[in-house]
């Protein structure tokens, strides 16, 4: 028998999250953002299943060829655009479309010979202050860029810090308008959060990730309770090992939890090398046999263990879902000080991931 950890990526979901965006943001166009490995559910497993998007968004130059390669022929937008002048060679190869944060790419981008013209995403500083043009110089930028022969569609990008809060948009929102204002061009503004809750921040392209794996923009699964998402990914496992453990007697590395009457576990093979959080505390929940119970004791690297009196039919081979369609991810994040988004993206290498 193998080792029973495993990931199973749900292809349908990821239509159906996709049909769930559509929704939401009826007037625009899709970029799925596939990032991060299509944020730990392996590109070339999910990309097919999201081609009904209008354009893969990625910073990966490698991901970017590689989904050519694989045939895709759409749009694909380079969220950090170039890192270096020589790679827009492969970027007029491979026609990618790029963002432009920096003075140094646009000097880059005029200097380079190009087969023909690249499409940019001109992004301008939303008060976020991580990459971008603050608003007093992006008209000056956009009429230099106008007049370069390698630049094609210019469209105007922006990223949200706050998007998740209900007012989170109203600043930026006023920043983007003073930084576009008389500039006839297209906008990319909205990230899942701006994509499911702030409809004027949409116009025509929006940039969702994490809804389109089922997971919450804020982190709270509440919050996305109502949008129809389904989690894309599920991390399963079975129990290897069960204690009876007597009063007093205690579980795992510092002895952390310590049991204050008879008391079964079971020992769950997923630890924290398997991308499990090693910092999930006692009572994080955990699904044994379709029954919620919770996490008892440190994670190890290997294995956890799990309290097994809710669920006393449990034992050596019972299923276990860490995460999936029971157990929120935003859950299991939530209780060990994190978001949902960092759980999937660091699904180890070692986990075997079947797509279903
Ligand atoms: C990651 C990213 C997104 C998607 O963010 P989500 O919160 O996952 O929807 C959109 N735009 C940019 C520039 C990004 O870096």
């Amino acid at each position: 028998m193998t080792r029973p950890v495993q990931a199973s990526i749900h292809l349908a979901a990821l239509r159906h999250n996709l049909s769930q965006v559509r929704y939401a943001a009826p007037h625009s166009r899709v970029w799925a953002v596939v990032k991060a490995d299509a944020y730990g559910h392996g590109l070339s497993r999910v990309w097919s299943a999201l081609s009904g998007a209008d354009g893969f968004a990625m910073l990966n130059l490698e991901d970017a060829i590689q989904l050519r390669e694989r045939g895709w022929k759409g749009p694909i937008l380079m969220l950090e655009g170039f890192f270096d002048a020589q790679e827009l060679a492969l970027f007029d190869r491979y026609r990618l479309t790029t963002s432009l944060h920096s003075r140094w790419q646009i000097k880059a981008l005029a200097d380079a010979r190009l087969s023909a013209p690249l499409d940019v995403y001109l992004k301008i500083n939303s008060g976020m202050n991580r990459l971008g043009f603050v608003p007093e110089q992006v008209h000056r930028v956009w009429r230099q860029l106008r007049e370069l022969k390698n630049v094609g569609e210019m469209t105007l990008m922006a990223h949200f810090a706050d998007a998740d809060r209900p007012d989170g948009v109203d600043a930026p929102m006023a920043r983007i308008s003073q930084a576009a204002e008389g500039l006839e061009a297209p906008r990319s503004l909205a990230n899942s959060a701006a994509t499911l809750w702030h409809p004027q921040t949409h116009y025509d392209w929006v940039r969702p990730g994490i809804v389109l794996y089922g997971a919450s923009p804020s982190g709270r699964w509440c919050d996305i309770a109502s949008a129809g998402l389904r989690p894309a990914m599920t991390l399963s496992s079975e129990i290897i090992g069960v204690q009876t453990l007597k009063a007093g007697e205690r579980v795992g590395y510092g002895s952390r939890y310590c049991a204050s009457g008879e008391q079964r576990i079971g020992i769950v093979a997923c630890g924290y090398a398997d991308g499990y959080p090693r910092v999930a505390p006692d009572g994080t929940p955990v699904l044994v046999g379709g029954v919620r119970t919770g996490l008892v004791g440190t994670v190890s690297m290997d294995m956890l263990a799990v309290d097994l009196t809710p669920c006393p039919q449990a034992g050596i081979g019972t299923p276990v879902e860490l995460w999936g369609e029971q157990i929120r991810i935003d859950d299991v994040a939530a209780a060990s000080g994190t978001i949902g988004y960092e759980l999937m993206c660091a699904l180890a290498p070692r986990v075997p991931v079947v797509t279903a």
